[in-house]
């Protein structure tokens, strides 16, 4: 057993992904006073934050991608000050040729009304959600998730367009709606509790910022701060028992064990739930109040594949295609749902994001190459302004699925409809006590990126919610 034997209080967190990595940050400016552990099941650090460079220099991100907001954001400002990134650039121009929406070879109208349908289109979706999150669509209230909301505008809007534009209006938001579900990790908006969507904060500035130096460097630049021996790789904890001295004990798959007067929980929303099943884990057992409080939070399944075309693709302005559906064409085929891919940088490396409908086709399929192989058929033959002469290099394909890896079993959060964030993040976050005042106590805190209000889902609520912890922990030892 790793005990501390001196007056020193002793603190275990559990996992070093951006949140356990900030909190032990936090702690280790009082070394003095606590010895610190980060328990970490995995081989690695970062937890949902995962760089890789491919063999030919391209940084590619397997779990986050943007820093959402550049002000404001502690994440983006940590990057700054440790030379990570350099100033926010500007936001990617709708308008620019950076940009490329190709739609559905069922619509037949002409250049200029796909044009004005998509200034109109993705105006008024700024707009909408402008007056829903600062609270002036008084109609909000009568919705209780995205979907329905979203719906429900959108046909008026339509109804009071000129009626050659309403199809091409119908492709541009089909296109909006499945870039919202994969921004939001749910398969349908109808899923989004509308009230918890509003709570959540969106940053200024930049609001898909990309670390082009690979998003693993902010870990590596938070682990540097920590004395060498504080992260335990490896080591997956398997229990956390209370003692008769009022401590955690807290034990490893591996047979290590540790004693703390504190315990900070930072694993995944669907890990946690799967922890709260089992009765053994933690002993005695967390309130139920707060296993019922998990219900209502989800953990998306999107995924995001890279590829490499074998010549250089032939838009080479071109950063990102839009693919704008019929609602036919969604209804019809989960290739519907495919509705953009993404350059990294000015490399030959695309990312696909799958969303919706067309995961279970990845899941079905025989392979990732032959998956991608029918994306590809299906683009060419839905969307005629595509370059049809592209070709994928199948032995360039790289993906990584957080829904299958037992330490994430999904992407990022997201609130079910029913599910009000004000209402289950307090319960969440309510320290588990055991001792009375005034004699020693232990305490468990669950901690991570779903346990911050406004910030939800992102590295940034990770990170924030880890220093927010830390600093508690401080002020409850008194230092
Ligand atoms: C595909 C994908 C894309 C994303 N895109 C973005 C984006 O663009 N922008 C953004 O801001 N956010 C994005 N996110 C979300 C962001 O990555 C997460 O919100 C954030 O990294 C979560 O950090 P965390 O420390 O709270 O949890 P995690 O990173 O999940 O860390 C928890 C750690 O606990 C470990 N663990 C699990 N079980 C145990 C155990 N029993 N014992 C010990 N350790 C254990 C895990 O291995 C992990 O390292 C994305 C996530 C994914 C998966």
């Amino acid at each position: 057993m790793e005990n501390c034997t001196s007056a020193k209080k002793s603190v275990v967190i559990i996992g070093a992904g951006i949140c356990g990595l900030a909190c032990a940050r936090e702690l280790s400016k009082f070394e003095e006073t606590i010895d610190l552990s980060v328990l970490e099941a995995s081989d690695r650090i970062g937890g949902r934050i995962r760089s890789v460079v491919t063999q030919d220099g391209v940084s590619l991100e397997l779990g986050a991608h943007y820093i959402h907001g550049t002000v404001g954001n502690p994440v983006f400002d940590f990057a700054v000050e440790k030379g990570i990134v350099g100033e926010a650039e500007d936001p990617l121009d709708w308008n620019s040729p950076q940009i490329f929406r190709c739609f559905d070879k069922e619509l037949e109208t002409s250049a200029q009304i796909k044009q004005k349908a998509t200034e109109k289109a993705t105006t008024f979706r700024e707009t909408m959600m402008e007056r829903l999150v600062e609270g002036q669509d008084a109609e909000a209230k009568h919705f209780n998730n995205v979907g329905e909301f979203w719906e429900s505008k959108i046909n008026t809007f339509k109804s009071s367009q000129p009626i050659e534009e309403v199809n091409a209006l119908e492709c541009v938001f089909n296109n909006l709606a499945i870039e919202e579900c994969s921004y939001n990790g749910c398969e349908r908006l109808e899923q989004l509790d509308l009230q918890t969507f509003v709570v959540y904060d969106e940053l200024p500035g930049n609001r898909s910022f990309k670390p082009v130096t690979g998003y693993s460097k902010v870990i590596e630049a938070l682990n540097d701060e920590l004395e060498n021996d504080v992260v335990k790789l490896q080591h997956r904890v398997c229990n956390v028992v209370k003692n008769m001295r009022n401590r955690y004990e807290v034990v490893c798959e591996n047979g290590a064990r540790f004693e703390a007067d504190i315990v900070v929980v930072t694993v995944s929303v669907n890990v946690l739930k799967s922890i709260l099943q089992n009765e053994n884990f933690f002993k005695p057992p967390l309130p139920v109040q707060k296993t019922k409080a998990l219900e209502k939070i989800k953990l998306s399944n999107v995924v995001k594949i890279y590829f490499k075309f074998k010549d250089p693709f032939p838009k080479k302005e071109t950063n990102l295609m839009l693919f704008c559906p019929t609602g036919g064409t969604m209804r019809e085929s989960a290739f519907g749902w495919i509705h953009e891919i993404e350059r990294i940088g000015d490399s030959n490396w695309w990312m696909l994001w799958v969303v919706g409908e067309l995961i279970e086709t990845l899941k079905k399929s025989d392979s990732i190459q032959t998956f991608l192989l029918d994306v590809l058929r299906n683009i060419k033959n839905q969307y005629p302004e595509f370059p049809q002469q592209v070709k994928i290099d199948t032995n360039n394909v790289l993906t990584y699925d957080w829904a299958s890896d037992p330490y994430y079993q999904g992407g990022y959060s997201y609130f079910e409809t029913g599910g009000r964030i004000e209402e289950i993040v307090p319960i969440l976050r309510k320290h588990v006590i055991h001792g009375d005042e005034g004699q020693n106590q232990c305490r468990l805190i669950i901690s991570g990126e779903i346990t911050h209000q406004q910030f939800y889902s992102t590295t940034h609520a990770g990170f924030t919610a880890g220093i927010r912890d830390g600093k508690e922990i401080a002020k409850i030892f008194n230092i």
